[in-house]
């Protein structure tokens, strides 16, 4: 009920919720109490969480944040946000994101920006949460839920985090199921949490983790306790530099807090490495060939039959022409037009099969590094802290919008797991995230290694 108050009063200013579920809240939380009382429930009982509107939920809201999927509530449940419950969390509502999860600021969701319950000191200006996870990340950030589900494609769980001064993780790869989950890109999209602590973040991701056979990519490992890696510490371990993350026009104190991460990492016991990843500059313009190459297949299916809007035209072509003109907002038609040419015959080679190609040369910079005995790679989570909602620079220039995952993407290409932790403020009091990344499939080690920045 505290949490539901929560939302009522500040839900309207910040606008992380695009529905709120009470009834629902009320008799999970009932049957929550009922287990509890007999000394049962699961791991997660009665604990409050926001969903983001991403993850299929049965028979309420799920419309990606888009026009497109207007009255949409599907008839099944995603399986993360099945595995949820079992353990016996309680849904609050569906939080807002970037339409179809497109997006770095949460301005390009249909429901409007999400707001930052952050302020630069000396300015009352609306700043961005970050996106397309913004709702899961301002929503946890405000105690307006006690941790959410986000996904990550190019940046998504861990940019909002970063902005926001929560921890996010993108696990490995096939560690969540994607099932009832609005695919983007099927070969980048995982799953993950937003949290206020390391630890929380570690609890929700064991519980949302699992092999799934309704996902073919999901992959049949147990899963391990994240929570008892925690504490594990840093000693011994060590951590990779990349010289390529380095980036001119830096600011300087996201220089100073990374190396401040690694001085943490040190007092504890790991050893630092200077490492290279040569590929990395081209891991932004190769995500923007693939991650649109795959969005534009996925969304062929909103054609205003199968689901939520549909507007009637003269016959059946002119109807999906009118119902995907008006469904869609900008930034997804600008997806779907890149994705359809860079899989259009003769430019497939060129554009999609060369960016595979990229994509590969990517992954193996960082297996060298990992071969070579680095543990964990440190850089910064973003190149910068939130910037206003409708920057005009960001908003007039979608190149320079999209170089805010220029730390992120590289870590979904190569289907590796990376977590965004708190590590400080910059000169305007506003949080600042290092990232993590680690060997696939050893979430543990960044649990730990987060830990002793947080
Ligand atoms: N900002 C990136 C994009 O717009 C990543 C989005 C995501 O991770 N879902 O594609």
């Amino acid at each position: 009920q505290a949490y539901l108050d929560a939302i009522e009063s500040a839900n309207p200013s910040l606008n992380a919720y695009v529905a709120v579920t009470p009834e629902q809240a009320t008799e999970m939380a009932k049957a929550s109490d009922e287990k509890l009382a007999k000394g049962e429930g699961g791991a997660l009982e009665g604990i409050p969480l926001g969903i983001k509107d991403l993850f299929a939920t049965k028979g309420a809201h799920t419309q990606a944040a888009s026009h497109i999927l207007d009255g949409f509530k599907p008839e099944y449940e995603s399986s993360v946000t099945a595995n949820l419950w079992r353990d016996g969390a309680v849904m609050l509502g569906k939080l807002n994101m970037d339409e179809f999860a497109m997006g770095s600021s949460n301005e390009t969701s249909y429901y409007g920006p999400v707001v930052s319950p952050f302020r630069a000191q000396g300015s009352n200006a609306n700043l961005v949460p970050g996106g397309s996870s913004g709702g899961s990340a301002a929503a946890v950030a405000a105690w307006l839920c006690a941790g959410a589900t986000a996904t990550d494609t190019g940046g998504s769980i861990r940019q909002p985090a970063a902005f926001t001064g929560t921890v996010g993780i993108k696990p490995t790869y096939g560690r969540c199921s994607r099932w009832g989950i609005v695919a983007f890109a099927s070969s980048l999209d995982q799953a993950g949490p937003i949290a206020r602590t390391v630890e929380d973040a570690a609890i929700l991701m064991t519980s949302m983790a699992g092999y799934d056979p309704k996902d073919s990519t999901s992959v049949d490992l147990p899963v391990p306790d994240f929570a008892a890696a925690v504490e594990r510490g840093v000693k011994g371990l060590t951590i990779g530099v990349p010289r390529e993350y380095r980036m001119d026009g830096m600011p300087e104190e996201i220089e100073a807090l990374w190396k401040q991460g690694l001085e943490w990492l040190k007092a504890e016991g790991a050893s630092v490495k200077d490492i290279s990843l040569p590929h990395t500059k081209y891991a932004l313009p190769a995500y923007y060939i693939v991650a649109p190459a795959e969005a534009s297949s996925n969304l062929a299916r909103y054609d205003g039959v199968k689901y939520g809007l549909r507007v009637s035209g003269k016959d059946i072509t002119d109807m999906y022409e009118l119902t995907r003109a008006a469904g869609f907002g900008r930034e997804v038609k600008r997806r779907i037009m890149i994705g359809t040419y860079v899989l259009s015959a003769g430019y497939y080679d060129a554009y999609y099969v060369r960016a595979q190609k990229v994509r590969t040369l990517i992954k193996r910079d960082f297996e060298t590094a990992f071969n070579d005995g680095v543990d964990a790679i440190l850089t910064p989570a973003t190149p910068s802290a939130a910037f206003g909602v409708g920057d005009e620079d960001m908003n007039a220039d979608p190149v320079k919008m999209y170089l805010n995952d220029v730390f992120t993407v590289t870590v979904n290409m190569a289907g590796l797991p990376g977590i965004a932790v708190p590590a400080g403020k910059d000169g305007k009091g506003l949080p600042l995230g290092l990232q993590l990344i680690g060997k696939p499939f050893d979430e543990e080690t960044l649990f730990a290694a987060s830990r002793v920045i947080e």
